[in-house]
């Protein structure tokens, strides 16, 4: 049994039911786990490490709810650097055909190690390109590696070059591969207990990219498996015209009629859902994960989430793939997240604030992972918190250092913790060989120079 006491944040930033914010505040941790929160008066005297956070604000770790980290080699790459989604696909697709199963995880180690900086504690990873030799054991011990909780999509697709799509075939799989490898991988490395830090969810990539015979057996699988359930709907208007040229609905219909919106869905993006798509995924009580930069980037469009959340939508938020945000970075997603909602808001009343767009980067992103341990600072809840020092010069001033982690530019967070254990000190990853990483980086960059 080992016992650790936060104390004397400036300001405690719960997340919790009644989402309490307590200036003086801390908690005591036990074996990982939040045994009690409140005023550092109210909390024991003695732990085994008792860690002093006068003058920080802390806050739940982040939870990023999308990402595709074996893009973190492809950042700015010339040929996807100035189209839309499909440009930019048939951009990369080539260089994503050369990748060798070492890339990617040495991809995912580098996407990793950036978010975490940011203050991730939690990643969840969409990887549906499996070329012979990628490994779901190289993805998660690159997450090892890092120290993050990791969930990873064992994604998809079977549609590609040969139906008249983007993918190359050698990056395309058959069905009943794609489900048997997914039990697998599911059986293997799925670990649904409280403080679990490897989960699996089922991720075929999109309607586009999947067939729905595909969609709906994956679907099934991850029921069947009782484990989330994830893919990219409503991310283009080009995407909306596509499905409705082929099946004569938008996407959100036949989604549903696939069985692919229940629970334990969550979708990334949701740019274009109408008051009718909102009404179906209200129902049906699936989530969206929000990725404002990549929709910038691809010139996608601006997703209206305070429509989504006034509907009862949880929609949490996540950077997308590293090839089109170009940033594996919470901090920064949360700010653009906050400023684009300002974007052709009809109202002031459409903004997002600086503590909703917190609460979508913690507890709802939480949710959309079906994560009851993760996301907010309360008893029986796991230790994983960040720390942010309120007199460093980006934030210098604010009456409500809280919402200035927002509406300021942070690129780092001071420190962060997971399962109480030490992830990030004075903002480097503490015990982490970064600059072997960058030697990594670069002896692969020498290989596959042209
Ligand atoms: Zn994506």
């Amino acid at each position: 049994m080992t016992t650790l006491l936060v104390r004397n944040a400036r300001v405690l930033v719960t997340m919790d039911e009644e989402r309490r914010e307590i200036a003086g505040g801390g908690i005591f941790v036990r074996d990982g786990f939040i045994e009690q929160v409140g005023p550092s008066t109210a909390l024991p005297n003695t732990a085994d490490e008792i860690i002093d956070l006068s003058e920080h604000i802390v806050l739940p770790g982040f939870v990023n709810a999308h990402h595709h980290l074996n893009q973190s080699l492809d950042r700015a790459y010339p040929p996807a650097q100035d189209g839309t989604l499909v440009d930019w696909l048939k951009g990369l697709y080539p260089r994503w055909e050369r990748h060798e199963p070492e890339d990617t995880a040495l991809a995912t180690e580098l996407g990793l190690a950036e978010i975490a900086l940011s203050g991730a504690t939690t990643v969840a990873d969409h990887q549906y390109l499996w070329r012979k030799g990628v490994t779901a054991d190289a993805q998660f011990e690159s997450a090892r590696k890092i120290g993050v909780r990791f969930h990873l999509g064992r994604g998809s697709q079977n549609l590609g070059q040969p139906h008249g799509g983007f993918a190359p075939p050698s990056l395309l799989e058959d069905d009943d591969d794609i489900l048997a490898r997914t039990s697998e991988t599911i059986t293997r490395h799925h670990d649904p207990s409280l403080g679990s830090f490897r989960q699996v969810f089922v991720a075929p990539s999109s309607l586009r990219t999947a067939t729905p015979q595909l969609m709906q057996r994956s679907a099934d699988l991850a029921a069947k498996h009782d484990v989330r359930f994830h893919f990219h709907l409503g991310e283009t208007r080009a995407e909306i015209d596509f499905v409705h040229a082929k099946f004569g609905q938008r996407p959100a219909q036949l989604a549903q009629e696939l069985g692919c919106l229940t629970p334990r869905t969550w979708v990334a993006h949701g740019v274009h859902f109408d008051d009718g798509d909102v009404g179906i995924l209200s129902r049906c009580g699936s989530g969206i994960c929000h990725c404002p930069s990549s929709n910038m980037r691809l010139s996608s469009g601006i997703a209206p989430v305070s429509r989504y959340l006034k509907n009862g939508v949880t929609v949490g938020l996540g950077v997308d793939g590293s090839a089109s945000n170009d940033s594996s970075n919470l901090l920064t997603e949360a700010r653009t997240a906050l400023l684009l909602s300002r974007v052709m808001a009809p109202t002031a009343a459409d903004f997002l604030g600086a503590r909703t767009v917190l609460e979508m980067a913690t507890r709802n992103s939480a949710r959309l992972l079906g994560r009851r341990d993760i996301g907010s600072l309360a008893p029986q809840m796991v230790a994983d918190f960040i720390a942010i020092d309120s007199n460093r010069l980006e934030i210098a001033g604010s009456e409500d250092p809280v919402a200035a982690i927002v509406f300021c530019t942070m690129a780092r967070v001071d420190h962060s913790w997971v399962h109480g254990k030490r992830l990030v000190e004075r903002g480097e990853l503490k015990g982490y060989d970064v600059d072997g990483l960058l030697e990594r980086i670069h002896i692969r960059a020498e290989r596959t120079a042209p």
